[in-house]
């Protein structure tokens, strides 16, 4: 078994999810006392919050090149970039390291194509709904068209990562809330909806709605066990 790196705490919340769920596949692929060997580094989410708020997505980039370094220094076999939204500073990770950095979005635009779905719903940070990074990577890479909500809606998405998930709070309204743009995504001609936001699982789940959801916290964690497993 090779070692997954995680570069995490963006959030906490979902850097648990990410570390259950590793722990989880391996128990259930190899049994018995069988566990992940992780290398994780989490960072402090404040100082991330804030370079995004400030826009200074280059001292984003260095700030987490220097800590996939520190990652790739305690023995990991790949990198797992446990956030959708700090993929936008994907290459600077990238050239910083020997090892492979996984993709989020590769993960999820790899089961979108094995679900069919060609046409997708994304939710997310702002930043990940409105730079083109997410979206072009999916459109141009696994061809698959990507839908965002309107602009009142995508604050609202926002705002409850920001000032909700986060932070642990789940919020039975802010369920609803999603569950209504999700709808009004369905509703624009999405087969399916990104979850593209690591802490969105803890809210909303499939078994809160119809329509397929891709929740981008497990299959990233799968695209890790299949490397670590060599599936
Ligand atoms: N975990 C979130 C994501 O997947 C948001 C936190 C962040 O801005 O990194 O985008």
């Amino acid at each position: 078994m090779k070692t997954i790196g995680v570069l995490g705490g963006m959030s906490w919340e979902s850097t648990q999810s990410y570390y259950r769920l590793l722990n989880e596949g391996v128990k259930a692929r190899l049994g018995g006392f069988h566990s992940a060997r992780v290398c994780l580094v989490s960072v402090d989410f404040a100082d991330i919050e804030a370079l995004q708020r400030a826009g200074d997505w280059d001292a984003a980039g260095r700030y987490l090149a220097a800590s996939a370094r520190q990652v790739e220094a305690g023995g990991a076999d790949c990198l797992v970039l446990a956030t959708n939204t700090m993929h936008c500073v994907a290459e600077a990770i990238e050239t910083a390291i020997d090892i492979p950095l996984l993709h989020i979005a590769d993960a999820t635009g790899a089961a979108l194509r094995d679900a069919g779905v060609s046409r997708v719903g994304l939710l997310g940070t702002r930043f990940t709904m409105e730079q083109p990074f997410y979206r072009e990577r999916l459109e141009q890479r696994h061809g698959i068209e990507v839908v965002v909500p309107d602009s009142e809606a995508r604050q609202a998405v926002h705002d409850i990562i920001f000032q909700e998930l986060v932070l642990g709070t789940i919020d039975d309204a802010s369920r609803e809330r999603y569950l209504a743009i999700i709808d009004a995504l369905a509703s624009r001609g999405a087969e399916g909806v990104i979850l593209g936001c690591t802490e969105i699982a803890l809210l909303v789940q499939q078994a809160h709605t119809a329509l397929p959801l891709f929740d981008t916290t497990d299959l990233h964690a799968r695209a890790a066990l299949a490397f670590a497993l060599d599936d």
